[in-house]
């Protein structure tokens, strides 16, 4: 029998899909010759009788950002279609000049594919249902007359910029899973050089679908779309919000609607925007202007040759080849720049203590100052600096806590390591004759540590601790240990 507590405690599956709109890096826009920097300079400054929609005209297909388009297909591992056309997409909206867009519908540039992720769980394959490119439209911009009666004004900067949409399978089951793949998304965007991956700038937007269905059900429940979230928190935020609601309607009885809501920033809620519409709504046809898009095996073959290794390549062989673990492997790997940098630092040495200080010096020092200070890469001190650095510490010139703080000198001063710990008198005291006066005095200042390490050898912590004091931390830590414990056996 089923009570009514079991039926309100029903679990519930979250299934959340994305559709990621990236702005490609190219000089000019898709279709036409005019400027796609579409976020600089005066408001329809970068224009033309094809962006703005005149009659007669005809768009020409920008090979670029069809070259970019089919990088990124293939970075994601997907099927690139010899044979893809161009439809045009139809609605109207002030900022939309032709009154249609230029997109792929039932044809689109790539198949298939996948994002390999990251969770705390492991490693999770996120598939790519298509990959399509299309144009952007323009932009409105709502002001208001002294009288406070409203106006509104198009800029078409940005109509005809090549955007690429990237649709994923609904594969994600939390809201933090879905925020990963957008990382990892822009992250691979980012180190193809396809993308500037900048959701601040709109060169990266974000529509999720989200729906929920009993735990176990094969069946999807009605979905959800939340349009244009403009920041990797926002999408987490909206998700974890809309899963909510979508939990309580459902656990009170009611039933969900197909639709669009926009997520509020500010309230922290998503707001119902209009029912979703289908396809049909669109009235999708082929565009009339364009040839079918023809690719040849020899520039499908050219984009691959042009791909550098990706993140999850190299994070799996920071795993294998140099025995870092994942989540330091991981963050080393996430910026094309950093990966590079830590390359440059180990110089293809195997030994795996060295790379382990490598790899700490980057994960804990340089992110710990880059976080903090808001620092660029430029700012982090040189890799031959830096191996000078690890010379130090191997050859126990200085201690392992010391090199945190001449780390943090270099940055500041641009100096090498060896002219900081000479400057500063860093370098470890190791000799006993230096270090005999501080524990004389470390032990007649505190006799009840004396007397706590009769009773106990691991109070000698404390003893040895008075004295790295004394020494504003530059006694060898060893000997120090290694001389109180003769000195203590001497006097018992
Ligand atoms: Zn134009």
């Amino acid at each position: 029998m089923i009570t009514d507590t079991v039926a309100s405690a029903v679990a519930f599956e979250t299934v959340i899909g994305l559709e990621i709109h990236a702005q490609l890096v190219t000089k000019s826009k898709m279709f036409c010759g005019c400027s796609a920097a579409a976020f600089a300079g005066e408001p329809n400054a970068n224009v033309c009788p094809v962006c703005m929609g005149m009659p007669g005209v005809l768009p020409v297909i920008n090979r670029e950002a069809v070259r970019q388009a089919v990088r990124v297909a293939l970075a994601l591992h997907g099927t690139v279609q010899r044979e893809s056309k161009f439809d045009r997409k139809n609605y109207t909206y002030p900022d939309l000049p032709k009154g249609y867009q230029i997109s792929q519908y039932d044809l689109p540039l790539s198949r298939g594919g996948f994002v390999a992720v990251l969770t705390e769980a492991g490693e999770r394959r996120v598939g790519i249902t298509r990959v399509h490119m299309e144009e952007d439209t323009g932009r409105s911009l709502h002001r208001t007359h002294p009288d406070g009666s409203g106006y509104s004004l198009v800029d078409l900067n940005r109509a005809g910029v090549p955007l690429l949409e990237i649709v994923s399978e609904p594969d994600m089951r939390s809201p933090e899973e879905a925020r990963q793949y957008l990382v990892t998304l822009r992250d691979i965007l980012r180190y193809i050089g396809a993308s500037t991956g900048n959701m601040e700038e709109g060169a990266l937007r974000c529509d999720a679908n989200i729906s929920l269905r009993p735990q176990g059900a094969s069946e999807f429940g009605a979905k959800v779309e939340i349009k244009n979230v403009n920041s990797f928190r926002g999408v987490y935020r909206a998700i974890q919000y809309e899963v909510q609601r979508q939990a309580e309607v459902l656990r009170a009885g009611g039933t969900l609607i197909q639709e669009t809501r926009g997520w509020s920033e500010e309230r922290g809620v998503t707001l119902p925007q209009r029912t979703k519409e289908y396809a049909d709504d669109y009235r999708y046809f082929p565009e009339p202007d364009l040839p079918t898009l023809v690719l040849s095996d020899a520039f499908i073959a050219e984009a691959r040759a042009s791909l550098p290794e990706l993140p999850d390549a190299r994070r799996h062989r920071y795993s294998t080849d140099f025995g870092v673990n994942v989540s330091d492997a991981a963050a080393l790997s996430g910026s094309r720049e950093l990966g590079d940098y830590f390359e440059a630092i180990t110089d293809g040495t195997t030994d795996r203590t060295r790379i382990a200080l490598a790899t700490a010096l980057i994960t804990n020092d340089w992110l710990t100052l880059h976080n903090e200070r808001g620092l660029s890469l430029a700012d982090a001190p040189s890799a031959p600096d830096v191996r000078g650095l690890m010379d130090l510490i191997e050859r126990g010139v200085i201690s392992r806590s010391t090199a945190k703080e001449v780390f943090a000198a270099m940055v500041e001063t641009r100096q090498r390591a060896d002219v900081i710990v000479k400057e500063r008198g860093l370098a470890q005291q190791s000799d006993a004759g230096a270090l005999t006066a501080m524990i004389e005095r470390a032990i007649a200042d505190n006799p009840k540590m004396v007397a706590d390490y009769n009773k106990n050898p691991n109070a000698l912590n404390a003893l040895v601790g008075q004295v790295m004091k004394m020494s504003r931390g530059t006694a060898n830590n060893q000997v120090v240990r290694e001389l109180l414990i003769q000195r203590l056996a001497a006097t018992e």
